[in-house]
């Protein structure tokens, strides 16, 4: 029972999480990361994608504040733009047909044009590293990661 706890979580990193699919505690890989919390992870054992759920074993000891915030607390502090209106601008004139389908096995660039299967078109604003990007998508900035 010796947490390592590394602090920084990235997109592109293991965690040990709920799926739903394996019905089990299973190693996934985070695949988003929203405002440095965990969006999307992957299941290694099936391959599916979905939204991080806490490990099971951990979801029990702990006490879990019961506070579900449906309350969608986007940033809409001070007079910032938009992140729909900065996607707006983003994807006003880009090639439909130079959309890439986003994998998490895959390469991308900056501006390049992705579709998520669940956040839908997004721009790269920001190749991180060769792991990660940041990418616009209309509801906010996304880190997902890529080359895995
Ligand atoms: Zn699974």
């Amino acid at each position: 029972m010796n947490k390592t706890s590394k602090d920084k979580i990235e997109a592109g990193q293991d965690i040990l999480a709920y799926c739903g699919k394996c019905k089990a505690d299973t190693e996934h890989v985070i695949s988003a990361m929203e405002n440095d919390k965990i969006s999307k992870v992957m299941c290694r054992a099936c391959d599916a994608q979905h939204n991080y759920r806490k490990p099971k074993s951990l979801a029990n000891d702990k006490k879990a504040p019961k506070t579900t915030k449906t309350v969608k607390s986007t940033t809409s502090r001070k007079a910032k733009i938009s992140p729909a209106k900065k996607w707006a601008e983003l994807t006003a004139n880009h090639d439909p047909n130079s959309v890439q389908a986003y994998s998490l096995k895959q390469n991308y660039e900056n501006a390049a044009v992705i579709r998520h299967s669940d956040y839908g078109i997004g721009v790269v604003t920001k190749k991180i590293d060769q792991t990660k990007i940041e990418v616009q998508f209309e509801d906010g900035v996304k880190l997902l990661a890529i080359n895995y």
